[in-house]
């Protein structure tokens, strides 16, 4: 009788979309789901997401990929999370309810708040946490709740509210309320978490007015986060491996060595670059807990490892602007044919500070702006504008770096974007480096299932991993864009501060 096969469920729940990716034992993404959800914006700067809605389109992605494809649920022998990072959900124990929609990452409500903490606790914070302060983080998300939420003091003096990450949340949700439990690398972006020690901080908990009992308990990221309810898939599943979506990326992209770096292209822009087993500080970047693996061949268990991270808040998401807020195109992979239509952007800027911008500038206040209009300026002008500014904005963090980085490096791109070869190309211009695209854009939902497999014990180490890896396609640099990066640089520096 022919071996039944075994497979790996993995859920990625993004900012735009909830996916889940059905991965064999030989590592091959054999089936995947995805279904796009509501994005809320209640104020200009404000985002929200529907936690109940996260829950159910995560959910029926994940039971589509099992039916549709008549899987037997007793051959998935794990379940993997990875997730959209520091995007709180506030929930009530008792009932399981929310008690307000989502705070998405993006959401810049909290800006004067940090503005006035950061004051006082800018370096304690960057010693202790490795971030800087900004609404970005979770931390300030919280305090928004506790002190906006009506009802929600009573629900404190009663100790039930919770405090959820993304992947807490569906891991509630999965277990039927039986977990609550996050992974380091997520807890690392709470603004909570001292990395250094690899637990919440006491002073950082009161200087938020948190309490721990709030939040979920942390883990190792290939952990035993509990077992989904039998309700869910007809048996119950271990939840074997958790990691936040950009340190997921790196996992799947492989970037298992010191310098080893790669670039996502999904909402957000994201540089993530490996640090080894030590946590080094540096200005305008982030330090941040890229996993915490025990008893797996080829990590020491002691240490978690770290990485440096530059994150931009907008970067395929200015597509999705031009698409749905100014309607110049019907779908993001038209902006590729429009851009290569004109032969350079003629002068013509855009810079995506639709909410602040972060990494290196960590501006809340500079605005989008789009500059060097002309008369003879179109519609292609602006798109190609749009998808310069997703590789300028990574340039911005790579370059200050580039020469701390062994020489025969590389970078390796993924996310939804990275589908886009002009911007891949315009990137190894920019940089002047190569840039290889993996055979799988999917190196989020890839990487958090790796981590499974190994935990699972599916694959014995990180060398049969790396095997997976295989480039896509390679971009080499052709030409020089320094003047174009040069006139970018000026465009910045006119969308800073446009709010105040
Ligand atoms: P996330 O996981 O953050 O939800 P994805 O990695 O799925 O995001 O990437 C989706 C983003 O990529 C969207 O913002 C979309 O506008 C952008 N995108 C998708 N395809 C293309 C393309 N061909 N060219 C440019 N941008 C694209």
């Amino acid at each position: 009788m022919q071996k039944e096969k075994k497979y790996i469920l993995s859920l990625d729940q993004g900012t735009t979309s909830s996916r889940t990716l059905l991965i064999d034992e030989t590592s091959k993404l054999v089936v995947k789901q995805q279904k796009e959800f509501k994005q809320i914006f209640p104020n200009p700067s404000w985002v929200e997401h529907n936690p109940e809605e996260i829950w159910n389109t995560q959910l029926e992605t994940a039971t589509k990929v099992i039916s549709e494809n008549n899987i037997d649920p007793k051959n998935i022998l794990g379940i993997a999370i990875t997730n959209q990072r520091e995007t709180i959900v506030a929930f009530d124990s008792k009932t399981g309810k929310p008690v307000y929609n989502a705070i998405v990452w993006q959401c810049r409500r909290t800006a004067k708040y940090c503005n006035e903490i950061k004051l006082k606790y800018k370096k304690i914070i960057k010693e202790k946490t490795g971030l800087e302060i900004d609404p970005y983080f979770s931390a300030s998300k919280m305090r928004w709740l506790l002190d906006n939420v009506q009802g929600i003091k009573e629900l404190v003096s009663e100790k039930r509210i919770r405090f959820g990450t993304i992947d807490s949340w569906l891991i509630w949700k999965l277990t039927d309320g039986r977990s609550f439990y996050t992974d380091s690398s997520n807890a690392s972006r709470t603004m909570l978490f001292n990395i250094n020690e690899n637990k919440y901080d006491k002073e950082l908990l009161n200087v938020f007015g948190i309490e721990e009992w709030m939040l979920p308990k942390v883990i190792g990221s290939n952990g035993d986060f509990g077992y989904s309810d039998k309700k869910y898939f007809g048996t119950e599943i271990p939840i074997k491996a958790v990691l936040g979506d950009q340190q997921a990326a790196l996992f799947g992209q492989c970037c298992f060595k010191e310098g080893d770096l790669k670039v996502t292209y999904g909402t957000g822009g994201f540089l993530l670059v490996n640090l080894g087993e030590k946590a080094v500080f540096s200005e305008n970047f982030l330090t941040t807990i890229a996993w915490d693996i025990k008893n797996c061949k080829g990590f020491t268990g002691k240490n978690p490892t770290y990485a440096l991270e530059g994150s931009t808040f907008i970067s395929g998401a200015i597509i999705q602007w031009l698409r749905d807020e100014l309607g110049l195109i019907k779908d993001s992979s038209e902006a590729e044919k429009i851009a290569i239509s004109i032969n350079s952007n003629e002068g013509v800027y855009l810079v995506p500070a639709l909410v602040g911008l972060g990494a290196p500038y960590w501006n809340e206040n500079a605005r989008g702006t789009i500059i060097g209009i002309t008369r003879g300026t179109t519609r292609a002008h602006i798109i190609r504008a749009a998808l310069e500014s997703m590789a300028y904005q990574i340039t911005d963090l790579i370059l200050p770096v580039k020469n701390k980085l062994p020489k025969d490096i590389f970078v390796k791109a993924d996310g939804g974007a990275a589908k886009n070869n002009f911007l891949m190309q315009f990137q190894a211009d920019l940089l002047q480096m190569p840039v290889t695209r993996s055979s799988q854009v999917e190196a989020t939902g890839l990487g958090v299932a790796y981590l499974a497999g190994l935990s699972l014990g599916i694959w014995s180490s990180k060398e049969e991993i790396q095997k997976f890896w295989h480039p896509d396609e390679l971009f080499l640099p052709k030409v020089s864009r320094d003047n174009e990066y040069n006139k970018w640089k000026e465009a910045v520096k006119r969308s800073l501060n446009w709010e105040n």
